[in-house]
């Protein structure tokens, strides 16, 4: 990653992202913009359809562009090769989704250290770093109940150290108190402050005017473009 903090850490120039082809095509993304600097939080908004989802998959490397430019840290990665990209997104970005995309019938702190599975750390290291990250989101009470066992706001935070496990560079979640009451809601939102301001940059979707309000920047899509 880029050390510079002038260089943002992720900048979308006129990106496109067209599914399918002829009079069937849907442009997901029909020319948007963006620049996110490091310590920033940005909320996407928009009705369901409006290409929410998929710029956030462009974001985060899980989907590529049909036109345009998406630069990491300064870097374009049409430049990349395949295990770059691989490499730049496993190190870049943590993922916060509304359904959580935990493991069940594992630990929280089991669910936690799947994020390191490929990476070498000293077992000491390792754990340290997972008391750190339960203690942050507050679960160290709970880091040996299975998953299941969670409430919906316990789920979300486990999920949260989880995406930060590698200390990535920024944080990319899809409607993530979308399943929360308000008070779990306002628990991850709390915690989404620390992590910026420890200079994570945020992308969040979300339908809720009250929670995009709390970002630094908001973006509101419409049919793949954004609103001015
Ligand atoms: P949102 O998250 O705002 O609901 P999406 O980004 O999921 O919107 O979808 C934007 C548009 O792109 C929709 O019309 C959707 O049907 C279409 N779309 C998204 N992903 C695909 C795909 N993999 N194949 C075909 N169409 C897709
Ligand atoms: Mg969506």
């Amino acid at each position: 990653m880029s050390a510079d903090p002038t260089t943002p850490v992720l900048e979308l120039r006129d990106a496109r992202r067209t599914f399918g082809s002829g009079p069937a095509a849907v442009h997901a993304l029909g020319g948007v913009s963006l620049t996110l600097h490091a310590g920033r939080s940005l909320a996407v908004t928009g009705r369901s359809g409006s290409g929410k989802s998929t710029l956030l998959n462009v974001l985060g490397l899980l989907e590529t562009l049909t036109d345009g430019q998406y630069l990491v840290a300064g870097q374009d990665v049409r430049t990349l090769g395949t295990a770059a990209v691989d490499a730049l997104r496993a190190h870049t970005f943590g993922f916060v989704f509304q359904s959580f995309h935990l493991v069940p019938y594992l630990t929280v702190a089991e669910n936690v250290e799947l994020g390191l599975t490929y990476q070498r750390h000293g077992s000491r290291a390792r754990r340290a770093h997972i008391a750190e990250l339960l203690e942050r989101v507050g679960l160290t009470h709970r880091r040996s109940s299975t998953v299941a066992t969670l409430s919906g706001g316990e789920k979300q935070r486990a999920a949260v150290a989880r995406a930060l496990v590698r200390r990535p560079a920024v944080l990319l979640a899809d409607e993530p108190t979308g399943n929360l009451d308000d008070a779990s809601a306002a628990a991850v939102l709390d915690l989404f402050d620390g992590v910026t301001a420890d200079g994570v940059a945020l992308v969040m979707v979300t339908h809720d005017l009250q929670t995009a309000a709390r970002a630094d920047e908001r973006l509101t899509m419409r049919d793949g473009r954004a609103l001015a």
